[in-house]
């Protein structure tokens, strides 16, 4: 059994959309693939509906964006709640942030002396919820400034870059506990990728752990053997899951093919069995146990 819990589709920054992600995933031999787009669950309903005339099973997820310790990090969610009221308020904000900055980047990278136009962007952003950097990127290769997302991100988008600009997050802590009391599954998301490997060490997952939060992804590109080795000691001292996959972005992202990196099947069990099962509250959950 092949399980990828991680891609994405146009619906955020992804290429395919939410229908031909889940087809090239039944071709590409997975019997599971959760779609995780950035802060929105509106890919859910068509990626579904692929997934049954496929037979693939496709996991409803997100992927969070959120801070810790002033740092962002991911957080993939699993199977929660899409109506809970509380969960799509706090992506409804995430995603207003998103929109927010936009004008931002795009006055900078005029400054710059590139003609970006708020036109221009919406046609590289396409049919996506809400823009990110990836389609700032997209549209600086259309205007030839640069060869390919990689390169906008190197020169103008990465984090303290000419064009980039900051925007809300969910609090680490706080959106565990969200998707938890959605009845979702909380996964961190490349935890020692870019940037949020500072702020993420054993005693931080651990205090993460504590307050609900379920699993780390160890098997992704971003980690290499070593970094595997040790988040799984981790993982395992915590009781933790531990996931594998491809965060896979068509072809916005060279080298993370689908089913690349994949989770093992007593892992995608375990949470099955978690989710759907909201802690009652603070007092009734004892610390640690949330997890097990
Ligand atoms: P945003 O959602 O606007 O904060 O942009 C983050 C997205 O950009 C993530 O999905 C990453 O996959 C992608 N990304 C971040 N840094 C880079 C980079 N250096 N090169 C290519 N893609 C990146
Ligand atoms: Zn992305
Ligand atoms: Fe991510
Ligand atoms: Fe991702």
């Amino acid at each position: 059994m092949r399980i990828d819990l991680h891609a994405h589709s146009d619906v955020s920054d992804g290429t395919a959309s939410p229908a031909e992600l889940v087809r090239a995933a039944a071709r590409a031999d997975l019997d599971v693939l959760a779609l995780t787009d950035h802060d929105t669950t509106a890919g859910w309903d068509e990626a579904l509906r692929a997934g049954e005339e496929v037979e693939i099973r496709v996991v409803p997820g997100i992927e969070i964006s959120t801070r810790y310790d002033g740092v962002g990090v991911h957080l993939l969610a699993y199977l929660p709640d899409a109506l809970d009221p509380a969960l799509q308020a706090e992506l409804a904000r995430i995603v207003a942030g998103r929109e927010d900055r936009v004008p931002g980047m795009l006055a900078r990278l005029r400054d710059l002396g590139i003609p970006a136009t708020a036109e221009a962007l919406a046609e590289a952003t396409g049919p996506a919820v809400a823009p990110g950097r990836p389609h700032v990127a997209d549209l600086l290769v259309r205007l030839g400034v640069v060869a390919d997302r990689d390169q906008a991100f190197a020169e103008y988008l990465a984090e303290g870059g000419p064009a980039f600009v900051d925007r809300y997050a969910a609090d680490l802590g706080a959106a565990i506990a969200l998707v938890r009391a959605a009845g979702g599954v909380p996964v961190l998301a490349h935890p020692w990728g870019r940037g949020s490997r500072r702020v993420l060490g054993r005693d931080a997952i651990a205090g993460l752990a504590a307050g609900g939060l379920a699993g780390l992804e160890v098997d992704h590109l971003d980690h290499d053997p070593e970094q595997r080795r040790e988040l799984r000691g981790i993982a395992d001292d915590l009781g933790m899951v531990v996931t594998g996959s491809s965060d896979h972005h068509g072809t916005g992202k060279v080298g993370h093919d689908l089913g690349c990196e994949t989770t093992a099947p007593a892992m995608w069990e375990r949470i099955q069995e978690l989710a759907g099962r909201a802690p009652a509250g603070p007092a009734e959950t004892p610390a640690g146990e949330v997890a097990r």
